[in-house]
């Protein structure tokens, strides 16, 4: 039997759902994050923000939280939340995620 290729269309409920604020004022429409993003949550505006910049919207409904926006955000624009139905929501910025990566980092020799 096939699987479905978007878990988020299913009828099984996510078990970690995300929700994304986006610093628009200070975002500038590279649209590296929507590349990103492979639940397509992300889209560009119609409007300009302060700097004449396109910014991103996120469409939270489809949101997973794997803050892989926010990974490559390189104007650190984007905070990502996470949520868990037995767990209390979890801040991850992108400093964390910075911290935790450097953390994992092994040397080249
Ligand atoms: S990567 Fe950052 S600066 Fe670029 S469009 Fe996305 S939110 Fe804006
Ligand atoms: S956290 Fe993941 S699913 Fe949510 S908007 Fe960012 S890249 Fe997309």
């Amino acid at each position: 039997m096939a699987e479905n290729p978007n878990p988020n269309t299913g009828s099984k409920e996510r078990k970690v759902k995300g929700k994304v604020e986006i610093d628009i004022q200070k975002c500038k429409g590279c649209e590296l994050c929507t590349a990103a993003c492979k639940e397509q949550a992300l889209s560009l505006s119609e409007g300009i923000n302060i700097k004449g910049y396109r910014y991103i919207i996120a469409n939270n409904e489809v949101c997973t939280g794997c803050v892989n926006c926010a990974l490559v955000c390189p104007d650190a624009v984007i905070t990502v939340y996470r949520t868990h139905p037995k767990k209390k929501p979890e801040d991850v910025t992108p400093t964390d995620i910075r911290e935790q990566l450097q953390s994992l980092v092994v040397p080249v020799k």
